[in-house]
């Protein structure tokens, strides 16, 4: 089979590996949807291998890219429970190899592994980026029948992360949420908190992506490059009080500082965006006004598993979100274009019936 494998410095290859076969405790996925994810490009755009070596992450060879995977399981290994997995069953991936015992193991928290975790599938072992995906079992998340395979993919990763995040914040349907960058994450907590019943301030510095936080149910929209007093506006439409919570999909620095200042007493800022800095003035930021700050790392597998249900039985419609559909071929036009990060979310489809 081909995957694709980033080769550093912007460019990327399909290169040919052989078809996997599940070993112990281990099943094979025929990949329908893989997406690509604003993560990818530290990969992509970094020296060969640096960005993962920055993350602690040694690797060895070429590895395949693709850490959204959704398919159906195609091969079974020895030791897998017929309710773990059958052949034909579709499927979600969690893309964390942990120990499998530990405390967030046993949780679902794979990534939290208290020994490391020991893979990120697309980045230090095989990812989905290619017809076939060998992982435990136990990284499996039932993919409900009412969901498309795209729908799936967000979900493994972007929308996923967007949930984890809302759930942290415990949002409620009284409450205003303000949401700093409308990528695929900050819009998939737009579309989310909206169907949760909150009142959403998106805000991004592009008007395009303001427009379709609209359409994801957004009700006021800000735009920081030519609105100069972030907190005042959010202030402004929180009857002088300020949000009652607040997200950072957007990893900037300002962006950052403002989701902490624009919240209320009491009120919650989470940031889930990747890199770079904050600095915050402690006292008259946090403490003075009893603001809780919390980082949110993705989810869990039950946690993915409870934002597929919610999705499907609420009719929510993810496959919105992907403005772009691509083969495994058009893979270097794809990122090409996904590098510009001026489009919506990305997906492979793997065949025409995904
Ligand atoms: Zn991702
Ligand atoms: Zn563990």
């Amino acid at each position: 089979m081909q995957g694709v494998v980033f080769t550093g410095d912007r460019k990327l290859e399909l290169q040919t590996f052989p078809d996997p076969v599940p070993g112990e405790g281990e099943v094979v996925l025929e990949i329908k949807a893989s997406g690509l994810c604003g993560s990818d490009l530290k990969f992509y755009r970094s020296p060969p291998g640096a960005a993962a070596k920055a993350l602690g992450l040694g690797t060895t060879g070429a590895v395949i890219a693709g850490h959204e995977p959704c398919g159906v399981v195609a091969a079974v290994g020895p030791g897998v429970a017929e309710n773990q997995a059958r052949v034909g069953a579709r499927v979600m991936q969690h893309h964390y190899r942990g120990c499998g015992v530990c405390p967030h193991c046993s949780t679902g928290w794979m990534q939290l592994c208290v020994e490391g975790v020991k893979e990120v599938y697309g980045v230090t072992g095989h990812g989905a980026h290619a017809r076939y995906m060998r992982c435990p079992a136990r990284t499996l998340v039932p993919l409900p029948d009412e969901l498309s395979f795209a729908t799936g993919a967000a979900i493994s990763c972007g929308t996923g992360t967007a949930w984890g995040a809302l759930k942290r914040l415990d949002l409620a349907a009284d409450q205003t949420i303000a949401i700093f960058g409308q990528g695929p994450v900050g819009l998939s907590a737009t579309q989310l908190a909206h169907a949760f019943g909150a009142r959403v301030i998106a805000l991004d510095t592009s008007d395009a992506r303001l427009a379709r936080a609209r359409e994801f149910g957004a009700d006021v929209l800000i735009n920081p490059a030519t609105e100069k007093d972030v907190v005042g506006a959010i202030r402004a439409a929180t009857h002088g009080r300020g949000a009652h919570a607040s997200l950072d999909a957007s990893s900037s620095p300002a962006a950052r500082r403002q989701a902490v200042q624009c919240v209320r007493t009491w009120g919650k800022a989470c940031f889930v965006g990747e890199g770079d800095t904050v600095t915050l003035d402690v006292s008259a930021d946090m403490l003075r006004r009893q603001v809780t700050l919390i980082g949110s790392w993705t989810f869990s597998t039950v946690g993915q598993a409870e934002c597929a249900r919610f999705i499907a039985d609420r009719g929510i419609d993810v496959d919105a979100l992907f403005t772009q559909h691509w083969r495994l071929n058009q893979a270097e036009e794809a990122y090409r274009l996904f590098d510009t990060q001026s489009t919506g979310k990305a997906v492979f489809l793997m065949d025409a019936a995904a």
